[in-house]
């Protein structure tokens, strides 16, 4: 059926690998760097066509192809293609794009990985980059020059969760036939379709929502054939393959994405608005709360929130610091989007690496906290929340 909805591609999405006659339910593990050609004539043409996904798993997999065919579905895009982590997907889409004397245009926020990739990298290779304040449509318009080649973005953002309008940065891109390219790992495909906004090639760092139970790391580019064509080389050069074992927990996570999304999104709206009406909080920072300065666009493009809450404590690093140390069901830990909730003190991550000016810059300020909401009860949740701000001396 070629109408089905999120729900029910999540779980059926993928084809069938039949073998010999048997068709598992739950799909098999390809866990094979290489194929077998049948005789020579066979080898000649798996090695003339050697997308075939029984060829080399660098090339393609089975496990892939079934993981790639449910993204793509999600996504609403031709097809996707799989890498072994979210800046493998970003870094061979981008380089795949670009050349020396081209021009491309990114945000002033992105995370910290993306932001080096544009800021030192591909200056190093003679690509000039113009960085954007995300919300500011007239200003990305300014940018485009003759030898732009594209507008990068990323929804929502860290730190403050500040939204870009998907909609209105696909149709200035097409007005002046650059490509558009958009991270949708913070809302994911049951969220916010940016395809279906006209938004050409979709990131994914699969480690998070995606996989959703914190054991892989993943990432996939989801776009149309003919972008996947031009990226195809690149991919093969970089050689971000992911691993067939961690393919097959991508295709387990994804089956239960939308259920996750929707308890994760709940109880990310619940303890956010929560938290706002604490006495011990200076400002939460969610787009599904009316208080967040782009609630109107993120009410537009997005279904639910996704999982990342930031707020700020009062009484600045040490209240925030006892604070998170004070957490007993929230786990201290980075990354996003897992079965999990995990709460890190943002100044406290990047001590050893910013400096105080650097991190002013990033806007990370010393009373904030990054939250990733989990499927865990919520009673339980705000319990845990408010132990941890009752111990932590913010007022
Ligand atoms: C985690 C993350 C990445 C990088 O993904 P990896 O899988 O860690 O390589 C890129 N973008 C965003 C928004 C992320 O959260």
């Amino acid at each position: 059926m070629a109408d089905w909805k999120q729900d029910t591609i999540a779980v059926h999405g993928h084809s069938s690998v039949r073998a010999e006659g048997i068709d598992p339910v739950a799909p098999a593990i390809y866990y094979s760097s290489t194929f077998r050609a049948s005789d020579a004539p066979q080898f000649a043409e798996m090695a003339t066509s050697p997308r075939h996904i029984g060829f080399y798993t660098r090339y393609g997999n089975p496990t892939h192809a079934q993981a790639a065919e449910v993204l793509a579905k999600l996504e609403g895009t031709e097809v996707a293609m799989l890498t072994a982590s979210g800046m493998g997907a970003i870094s061979t889409a981008v380089l795949a794009l670009v050349k020396a004397g081209d021009h491309c245009i990114a945000q002033t926020r992105h995370y910290m990985a993306t932001a080096k990739l544009f800021d030192e990298m591909l200056r190093k290779f003679g690509v000039d980059v113009t960085i954007v304040e995300q919300t500011d449509l007239a200003a990305m318009e300014a940018a485009i020059r003759p030898n732009t080649r594209f507008i990068y973005v990323e929804t929502p953002a860290n730190p403050t969760l500040v939204v870009t309008d998907l909609g209105g940065i696909a149709a200035l891109a097409k007005q002046h036939n650059i490509l558009t390219l958009a991270d949708n790992t913070f809302a994911g495909p049951i969220n916010s379709r940016p395809a279906d906004l006209g938004i050409d090639v979709i990131l994914h760092s699969a480690t998070k929502s995606l996989g959703g139970h914190s054991d892989i790391t993943a990432g996939a580019i989801c776009t149309s054939k003919k972008l996947a064509e031009e990226m195809w080389d690149t991919s093969l050069t970089l050689g971000a393959t992911l691993s067939p074992m961690d393919a097959w927990l991508l295709l387990r996570g994804m089956r239960t994405l939308p259920l996750r999304m929707e308890k994760i999104n709940a109880n990310a709206l619940a303890l956010a608005a929560w938290l706002e009406a604490r006495p011990e909080i200076e400002a939460v920072y969610y787009p599904m709360l009316p208080s967040h300065p782009q609630y109107d666009i993120a009410k537009k493009q997005m279904k639910g929130g996704g999982p990342v809450v930031a707020y700020a404590i009062k009484g600045g690093y040490e209240p925030t610091s006892k604070f998170v140390s004070g957490l007993k069901l929230a786990s201290q830990a980075v990354s996003l989007g897992g079965v999990e909730t995990l709460a890190v003190h943002t100044a406290a991550m990047w001590a050893g690496s910013l400096t105080e000016a650097q991190m002013r810059t990033a806007g990370i300020a010393p009373n904030f906290v990054r939250m990733s909401v989990g499927i865990e009860d919520i009673e339980d949740l705000e319990r845990d929340f408010a132990q941890a701000l009752e111990g932590s001396g913010a007022a």
